[in-house]
């Protein structure tokens, strides 16, 4: 599955309707969640029963398109699910599934819009959105209409988006590079692999993007100071709120592009890596070092490493992330160090840079579980399109989803 997202270009009456339709497939997700709190044993059938009672019960809600609804009802389920799902193996906290009050997109399935030529797309249903023009340098033409599964409206600070998600195996065969990797993430580098290789936190640590990050981080100051200033309710408060927003969505894109960019290159001159299993939800406790993954955007990084791993056949494996640094990768003995330890200094011998040896026993860890490949992320995600964002003029086709 692929996502092609286009900007849309759509007039201010337009965009009141669209908000119009993001507002009442979160009504019907919520009142799908609340209909399953209320009653006990509900199922995914029963979800798709009540979309029907809720449409002839409410007049705006029979405006959406009736397989739009289910799509809303869906995604309360896929949020019911994967608290069972957490419940079930133990994860904690398991994910209490909650109301949405700031949704941000509708989803269609096959129906309610049509491609129309050259690069617009119609919204048929009772919203009466009409023609879109669609902006991007993507050919929906290469792809057959009927593997169009699903089209998504989205809305960001800076205006419309329409997704198209695409049932395509892409599956590219690359030569062997008969190389393998472990990586281990770290506050100080981006990643060390375990050829004892650093690759920094910026990509490009020259002056520029130095001077770039500063003025970013100044910038975004700046705005969030104007928006304190402003007072609540006021036009102001709104525009100074989209600016700051618009200001955070171009960063956030920045990182995309340039984790996407690495991940590839990675996948591309090896055969299999192996990392650390690290999820954001199990380091709450530590909040620094969450904050700091987060906007180092190695989550991103994880995310298009599984992807571009499918799709080039290449294998990334999630290892166990306990003790990497404290075994010794030469015997395996139990060197303990605390976090300032920067040395790894064993009794064998063994002299390395802390997190070269971690990389190290992450890479032997990933090659004895070969066979049980880390999608564990890609599993969870479930698909919320609406949270990852491509720049439109990136050179790379696709999205991560499924
Ligand atoms: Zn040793």
């Amino acid at each position: 599955m692929i996502v092609l997202e286009f900007k849309a270009r759509a007039s201010k009456h337009q965009s009141g309707l669209i908000d119009e339709a993001i507002r009442t497939a979160q009504f019907i997700r919520n009142k799908a969640l609340r209909y399953w709190m209320d009653n006990k044993g509900t199922g995914k059938s029963d979800l798709s029963k009540l979309c029907k009672l809720l449409a002839s019960e409410f007049p705006f809600a029979k405006k959406l398109n009736s397989m739009a609804r289910q799509a809303s009802a869906e995604r309360a389920w896929s949020a019911i699910s994967r608290f069972y799902d957490n419940c079930k193996k133990g994860i904690k906290p398991v994910g209490f599934p909650k109301f949405k009050k700031f949704a941000r997109s509708v989803e269609y399935k096959t129906s309610g819009w049509k491609l129309l030529e050259p690069k617009r797309i119609k919204f048929t249903d009772g919203f009466g959105i009409g023609e879109l023009r669609l902006i991007g340098t993507y050919d929906l033409a290469l792809y057959d209409p009927a593997q169009i599964r699903r089209v998504r409206l989205v809305r960001r600070a800076d205006g419309y988006y329409v997704q198209f998600c695409i049932a395509v195996d892409v599956k590219v065969e690359l030569e062997p590079s008969g190389n393998t990797m472990g990586l281990d993430v770290g506050l100080e580098h981006f990643y060390t692999d375990s050829n004892g290789q650093h690759q920094p936190i910026e990509v490009e640590r020259s002056r520029n993007f130095k001077k770039f990050y500063r003025d970013s981080q100044k910038k975004r100051s700046m705005l969030q100071r104007r928006l304190s200033r402003t007072q609540k309710g006021s036009a102001h408060r709104a525009k100074a709120r989209n600016r700051l927003a618009r200001h955070e969505l171009k960063v956030s894109r920045q990182r995309i592009e340039r984790a996407k960019k690495l991940a590839l290159c990675v996948i591309k001159s090896n055969d299999l890596i192996a990392y650390e299993d690290l999820r954001i939800r199990n380091m709450v406790k530590n909040h620094c070092l969450a904050k700091a993954i987060h906007d180092a955007g190695w989550y991103q990084f994880r995310l298009w490493l599984e992807y571009f791993g499918k799709k080039y056949g290449k294998v990334t494996v999630a290892v166990n992330p306990a003790y990497t640094s404290q075994e010794c990768s030469d015997c395996g003995a139990m060197v303990k160090k605390s976090l300032s330890t920067r040395t790894h200094a064993c009794e064998c011998g063994c002299v390395l840079q802390r997190d070269h040896n971690a990389a190290i026993n992450i890479l032997r860890r990933g090659l004895s579980t070969v066979g049980h490949t880390g999608t564990g992320l890609l599993d969870n995600l479930n698909a919320p399109g609406d949270e990852t964002a491509t720049a439109l003029d990136s050179g790379l086709l696709q999205q991560v989803t499924s």
